[in-house]
């Protein structure tokens, strides 16, 4: 991966105890929601990519991510300040949330930080929402962005450790196996790959074609 730019910190702001949102300045970069950067350590020994938050037409590029115990590059970018500079390169990414052919209706399906790309999508595209977003979450303070996500779709929130009447009360697959799924739908799916490979066998096994469901994986557990 090649270095293309170095950007300013503009700001971090936590989110909840775990993810802060990282904004750098825009440096005249253009992208289209589902387009990743990769962030270089300070070294440039090493990136990680991560997906874009922002809207298309925003002053900067914002990135929600995950501190993870001894992840190296969540860390050090967790530690910056407004003023530091990063290294990264262009924008890049094959996944299109919601820009499926002949204007079939979807959905997104999220756990975690997957929402970044499509709050990308809902910031750029306002006025054409999902039929509504799966949002999978241990508790229902680590949901992101929950009130932008509800001023622009249906939010069905599957939450694996907290119970309580206002959500669905275990993950998204359970969710999903619950429902009724029209045939017509696209299924735009984001998060880690334990998710992602269940979410898609449950999809199919409904009678989904897998042309139908898009996925981005944002890590893979060793097995
Ligand atoms: C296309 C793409 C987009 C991505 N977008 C985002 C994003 O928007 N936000 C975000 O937070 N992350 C995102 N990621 C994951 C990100 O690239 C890094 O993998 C993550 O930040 C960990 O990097 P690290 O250097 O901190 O951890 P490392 O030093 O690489 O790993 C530390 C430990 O955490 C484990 N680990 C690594 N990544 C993850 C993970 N994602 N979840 C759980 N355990 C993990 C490793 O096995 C290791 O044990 C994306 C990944 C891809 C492929």
């Amino acid at each position: 991966m090649e270095t293309n730019y170095i950007s300013t910190v503009v700001q971090i702001e936590w989110k909840t105890p775990i993810v802060f949102e990282l904004i750098i300045d825009r440096n005249g970069i253009e992208f289209q929601p589902g387009d990743s950067i990769s962030i270089f350590s300070a070294d440039e020994s090493q990136s990680r990519p991560y997906s874009i938050a922002s809207g298309t037409k925003e002053t900067g590029i914002r990135f929600l991510i995950q501190k993870l115990p001894g992840g190296e590059l969540s860390n050090w970018l967790a530690s910056l300040q407004p003023g530091d500079k990063i290294f990264h390169s262009k924008p890049y990414g094959w996944f299109r949330p919601g820009q499926n052919i002949n204007g079939e209706p979807f959905i997104f399906i999220a756990t975690g930080t997957g929402i970044a790309p499509f709050l990308s999508y809902m910031r750029a595209f306002p006025e054409k929402p999902p039929g509504y977003c799966l949002y999978g979450v241990k508790k229902v303070c680590d949901a992101l962005e929950l009130e932008l996500l509800r001023s622009q779709c249906e939010v069905k929130l599957a939450v694996s450790r907290e119970n309580g009447h206002q959500h669905h009360c275990g993950r998204v697959t359970d969710f999903l196996a619950e429902v009724k799924l029209r045939s017509d739908l696209h299924f735009y799916l984001c998060g880690l790959d334990a998710m992602i490979d269940e979410v898609s066998d449950s999809l199919e096994k409904k009678g989904v074609d897998f042309a139908k469901i898009h996925r981005e994986v944002f890590f893979y557990a060793p097995s």
